[in-house]
């Protein structure tokens, strides 16, 4: 209402002035002034219109009209609405941009297809998985560019529950599963997801049930099927059966050290179990081990230490006592009658290097890359005769691997292996004060 009061009043003091002039000078002069004010309007709203013309054509550009009165309250209302509307478009081009950057970003293929499947918009991610280039290809029809059979058949059927796990078409060594997902009026987003190293870890999961099925199948039906002997011939005579009991702990003996690499491995590989660092004597341990060696070996090999740096270490001693254990018992059941095994602890290039070398069979190149894989043997049944399990050396890795320090292994098929567990500078630790450092011959590699 305020808008009219000022016309109003305007209307008001002309009418007035007119009735004056009436009186005073008649009706001609009163006439005259009314023509002379309906044609300043007409001039002064002719004028206002052509800028408001004029700033609607172009508005971010022109200057906003400025000026009193009822033209005044005009030109700022409408100023205030497009203000409100600049706000309200940058708002939502801000809100787009951020939308366009997340999708750019999302590690996930995208493409948005029309009621057509022809190309809308894709993301960078698409050219990594499915080669698609948004300025190349928008436009075209998805089913030309993925031209898969079975692409298009998943295509074709529109089943948004559904999803296509695939290989990538510009890198068969990518998995994909692919989804499609509807939105607005007939439109459709297609989503490509990496599950590679998903697919690799099932793989990996089936491939250990497998084996461990596989390792406790034979010990298991041995030991079933003499029960079932015992117990059907009761009258077996004393020495037979002894002979079946043998054979049966012996089996149930490897079924046992298997669940225990089993449980170590499971042990070493949950992210709970946290690595409880202590200060350990090498020297000492080396000493241990050598006698170990020595019990294993039952004086069929020759067992050397060779002891040259006097530090010590700084880790778990029961984890690396384990994985360097195994190390031994390797080169003791890998190495024929009269070979040479020899334990040694070196400072190398600034790491720690305890090194288990053996004259035994040694290693063909191809085998050793995969020798720390679970299950992985050069020759089964050498393994097993001895009591491997296959699973030392996936051991031995996990253990070195807590504690920042990698196995390198060198070996020559025929002449013998070495497998070194080198730990870095940041392990080691000079021996405490007084400790005895190295109290044997071994420094000078005595047997
Ligand atoms: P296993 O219980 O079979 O010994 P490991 O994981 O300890 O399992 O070793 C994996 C394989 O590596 C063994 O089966 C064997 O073929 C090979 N290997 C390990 N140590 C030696 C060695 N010192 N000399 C020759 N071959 C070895």
């Amino acid at each position: 209402m305020g808008f009219w009061w000022r016309p109003l009043g305007v209307l008001a003091s002309v009418m007035l002035v007119a009735l004056f002039l009436w009186a005073g000078w008649g009706w001609v002069a009163a006439l005259g002034f009314l023509a002379g004010i309906q044609a300043f309007v007409m001039v002064r709203r002719l004028w206002q219109e052509f800028r408001l013309a004029r700033w609607l054509e172009n508005p971010d550009e022109v200057e906003p009209p400025d000026a009193n009165g009822t033209w005044g309250d005009i030109f700022y209302r409408l100023q205030k609405l497009q203000r409100r509307q600049k706000a309200s478009r940058s708002e939502l081009t801000n809100a787009l941009e951020q939308f366009e950057h997340a999708a750019m970003a999302v590690p996930d293929g995208m493409i948005i297809l029309n009621s057509n499947d022809q190309i809308e918009w894709c993301n960078p991610a698409s050219r990594i998985y499915m080669g698609m280039d948004c300025d190349r290809d928008r436009g075209q029809f998805v089913r030309y560019l993925l031209r898969q059979a079975h692409f298009l058949e998943f295509l074709d059927a529109a089943d948004y529950s559904r999803r296509l796990v695939c290989k990538s078409p510009v890198n068969r060594e990518i998995t994909l599963s692919m989804q499609l997902v509807p939105f607005g009026e007939s439109k459709k987003l297609l989503v490509a997801r990496d599950i590679t190293d998903l697919e690799r870890v099932d793989a990996m999961r089936r491939d250990f049930i497998a084996n461990v099925s596989h390792e406790l199948r034979t010990p298991l039906t041995v030991v079933g099927g003499f029960v079932e002997t015992l117990a059907d011939a009761p009258e077996l005579p004393a020495a037979e059966s002894r002979r079946y009991f043998d054979l049966m702990l012996d089996h149930t003996r490897r079924m046992q050290r298997l669940l225990d690499d089993l449980l170590t491995l499971s042990r070493l590989e949950s992210a709970e179990h946290a690595l409880k660092d202590e200060t350990i004597n090498v020297p000492e341990l080396a000493l241990a081990l050598k006698a170990e060696a020595e019990s294993l070996s039952r004086g069929r090999h020759r067992i050397r230490l060779d002891i040259d740096s006097d530090a010590w270490l700084k880790g778990n001693l029961q984890e690396i006592r384990s994985a360097l254990g195994n190390l031994v018992s390797n080169a003791v059941r890998y190495t024929p009658e009269g070979g040479e095994i020899t334990l040694a602890w070196r400072a190398r290039n600034g790491e720690g290097v305890f090194s288990v070398t053996d004259t035994g069979e040694g290693i063909a190149a191809e085998h050793i890359p995969r020798l720390t894989e679970r299950f992985y043997r050069v020759d089964r049944s050498r393994s097993r005769e001895t009591g491997g399990t296959g699973l030392g050396l996936a051991i031995v890795k996990h253990v070195l691997t807590r504690h920042d320090a990698r196995l390198d292994i060198q070996s020559i098929p025929g002449k013998g292996s070495t497998f070194s567990a080198c730990f870095p500078t940041t392990r080691l630790q000079s021996a405490p004060e007084g400790a005895t450092v190295i109290p044997f011959p071994e420094r000078q590699a005595a047997g």
